[in-house]
């Protein structure tokens, strides 16, 4: 028999593999998952009847370029359909962007507590992940412009960012943009976009529309509440999407979640009522959560980074005091933020229970 074993490519083995939000406590048979950014509002019922419909159409191969999808969102967006591909989830979209333009040597570059995927998806194609500094957890462009090489290839760029919630305006990616390469792809992934009300804010169409080298990803599984699914989607330039549909799977996104987000692209009347009931929690959560001495950034998006280092308590002991009474948020420590929790707008009974309890916990 042969000695030899298989050797994966360069950077795969230095990934830690990602883990998702806890989903369960031992021994808590009802729990809050406050720890992905899913909405407490689940997915609209036009969706979820549709879903329940194809179950008797399951031999079908999906539409293979999840056409009718595309032209659905174009037409809610008011976007060009030929700019579009969809991916299973817009992880898959993140994925698929680093393996076409970025390999050995190149490297990646994104904000210091940008979201985890961009550096799975460098290091699984042998590229190097570089990270900027970051301005009070926002994002920093004179960081990111300066820490641009001949040697960069793509900047991942999550606005507003997961975990910390922050976001710069619309100007401040127009500048990015202005001081890139034309040959560095520009990836704004707006996957909480739905949420933003300020007024300085895009996600990022109209760059698209105007620059070779942009793409926006979008998703289904924030405020669609559709992350069962995996179903996102990607608007770039002819180029960038040209290539996409090139490397993609043949059938990547699958017939339930292409009929799931036809239907909820179009019940935007859903989507606002998801909408008012952040918008009524996430100052009240902010205030609270900083009455008690804990540090929150102001969040845009359906979620709250909590800092408790001048609290004298730590954030694992608040994580674990929270998981008894099964209230579960999400440990932010792979980003770099030890002293952090990261806490998802939940049900008004959730969000209650988690001041209820944190209170006690600061108090104790
Ligand atoms: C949740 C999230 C996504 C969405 O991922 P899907 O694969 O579409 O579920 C993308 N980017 C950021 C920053 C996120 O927080």
């Amino acid at each position: 028999m042969s000695t030899l074993t298989p050797t994966p490519k360069p950077g795969i083995l230095d990934i830690t593999p990602y883990v998702g939000g806890k989903s369960s406590v031992e021994g808590a048979t009802k729990v809050a998952k406050l720890s992905s950014n899913e909405t407490p509002l689940g997915a609209s019922p036009k969706a979820r009847a549709a879903i329940r419909d194809l179950g008797d159409s399951l031999q079908f191969y999906p539409d293979g370029g999840s056409r009718a999808l595309a032209e659905a969102i174009a037409e809610v967006h008011g976007l060009d359909a030929s700019r579009l591909v969809c991916g299973n989830g817009s992880d898959e979209i993140l994925s698929l962007i680093a393996s076409a333009y970025a390999g050995e040597g190149d490297e990646v570059l994104f904000s210091e507590h940008g979201f985890l995927v961009y550096e799975l998806a460098a290091l699984a194609n042998g590229a190097v992940p570089v990270k900027a500094p970051e301005t009070d957890l926002t994002t920093d462009v004179d960081a990111l412009l300066a820490a641009v090489t001949d040697k960069t290839k793509i900047l991942y760029l999550a606005n507003p960012n997961n975990p910390t919630g922050t976001y710069i305006p619309f100007s401040e990616i127009e500048r990015l943009h202005a001081g890139l390469r034309g040959d560095i792809v520009l990836v704004l992934d707006a996957a909480y976009a739905e949420y933003v009300r300020a007024e300085d804010y895009a996600a990022g169409e109209s760059l698209v529309e105007r620059s070779s080298n942009v793409i926006m990803t979008r998703t289904f599984s924030k405020i669609y509440g559709l992350a069962a699914l995996r179903i996102g989607w990607g608007y770039g330039s002819p180029e960038i999407i040209d290539v996409l549909h090139r490397i993609r799977g043949p059938f990547n996104t699958n017939a339930l979640a292409q009929i799931a987000g036809i239907e909820a692209v179009r019940d935007q009347e859903f989507v606002e009522q998801a909408r008012q009931h952040n918008d009524k929690w996430i100052p009240i959560l902010t205030q609270s959560l900083r009455g008690m001495g804990l540090k929150v950034p102001s969040s845009v998006g359906n979620f709250v980074l909590m800092d408790f280092a001048e609290t004298g308590k730590s954030a694992s002991d608040a994580e674990q005091f929270l998981n008894k009474r099964g209230l579960i948020l999400r440990s932010v420590a792979s980003y770099g933020l030890d002293s952090c929790l990261r806490m998802s707008v939940g049900t008004d009974d959730e969000n209650r229970a988690v001041i209820d309890s944190l209170r006690e916990f600061l108090e104790s």
